[in-house]
């Protein structure tokens, strides 16, 4: 069988290149007569690459001398609750910028923690956009203000970051890590969960500027302090090895593809041909997102009515895209365009929209 059109929004497609690395080297990884997972997490083999992995990313993001890349468990979800356990002190206030689903439940995770505010919120007019930067309220005793990169489900995307100086700024940057440059000195903590553009789901990726794991965190388990972490290399136990390994197959490809700067272009290649598909469709198409506010990794758009975006969906599967159905809690149509995704698959869409709208 042919490969599908793969637009999934998560897990999501990973480039051939690296799924044919991992086949060839699965039952004897590089003469140990065993394969990635039977090897011990405590053995040369393996720590190679899991240093590797920190070193790829470190380089691919030109992540500062005086931040630690961490690997974790539990998915972007846990961070919500994580991030609040070692920062949301009393008397402190976690200031959240509502954009969307995840930063809902990001704040839902502060509030059980501590006390909460809206930094800016999108919500009234339905996530269609991210805020304005002048639009943004801070607490004078902010623990830390807290945004969404992009809004994987709504399709927005911050196009450019605050300056946030009396606070740390935490991003959640699950579905867009990876896809372009990035001042990772404007952040004081960044995750992901790295199902979108790292790799497989089964580990989140964090990157934490040194001074924060100072941090007061007596009163939190073990497990969930980020010190814990990064006194042991991300190896205090063990680790999600298979989901590493091929988390440094993608940095691997990522790198040879030319970095973040080739990548970025591609990204807003593919996009561009899909969104102009939909904005010379004659408001066949409607994407959801303000064209200011769009996110080059998820699409999101909608037919006349329900019953023509249903017709799209089912023609869609019949002809081997994967993928194109809207979030649950959305509807309509979305076509995440990640990283790994090729160009050829965004032609194939725009072809397809064509076609289908004559
Ligand atoms: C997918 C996603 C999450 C959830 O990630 P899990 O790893 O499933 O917990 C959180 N935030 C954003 C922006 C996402 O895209």
């Amino acid at each position: 069988m042919e490969r599908v059109y793969n637009f999934n929004a998560g897990p999501s497609a990973l480039p051939k290149e690296v799924l044919e690395r991992a086949q060839k080297e699965l039952v004897n990884f590089q003469n140990t007569g065993m394969s990635i997972m039977e090897l011990s997490h405590r053995s040369q083999a393996y720590e190679d690459v899991h240093n590797e992995a920190i070193q790829l990313l470190k380089e691919l993001l030109s992540i500062p001398e005086n931040y630690e890349v961490l690997f974790l468990q539990g998915g972007a979800s846990l961070q919500f609750s994580m991030l609040a356990m070692n920062f949301l002190q009393e008397g402190k206030i976690g200031n959240y910028v509502l954009t969307g689903s995840w930063s809902e439940k990001a704040i839902k995770e502060g509030k059980l923690i501590g006390q909460t505010a809206i930094a800016a919120s999108t919500k009234e007019t339905k996530y269609t956009s991210i805020p304005s930067l002048d639009k943004l309220t801070y607490q004078e005793n902010d623990a830390y203000v807290h945004i969404t990169s992009n809004n994987t489900i709504y399709g927005t995307q911050w196009q450019s970051f605050p300056t946030v100086n009396h606070a740390p700024l935490i991003a959640d940057m699950s579905s867009d890590i990876l896809s372009r440059p990035l001042d990772v000195e404007k952040f004081g903590l960044i995750y992901a969960g790295a199902q979108k553009n790292l790799g497989p789901s089964g580990v989140t990726v964090a990157i934490i500027r040194k001074d924060l794991l100072e941090s007061n965190v007596d009163h939190v388990p073990t497990m969930l302090q980020y010190k814990t972490h990064s006194e042991t290399n991300s190896l205090y136990h063990t680790p999600p090895t298979f989901a590493i390994y091929m988390l440094r197959n993608v940095l691997n490809w990522v790198k040879e593809q030319g970095g973040t700067n080739t990548i970025a272009a591609k990204n807003a290649e593919k996009a561009k041909i899909i969104y102009d598909a939909i904005d010379e469709s004659n408001g066949f198409y409607s994407g959801h997102a303000e064209k200011g506010s769009r996110s080059l990794m998820n699409i999101t758009f909608n037919l006349p009515t329900e019953e023509d975006s249903k017709r799209f969906l089912a023609n869609a599967k019949d002809l081997g895209f994967v993928g194109l159905n809207g979030h649950r809690s959305v509807g309509g149509c979305r076509a995440s365009i990640y990283n790994a995704v090729p160009l050829e698959a965004c032609v194939a869409l725009r072809d397809y929209m064509i076609s289908f709208k004559k």
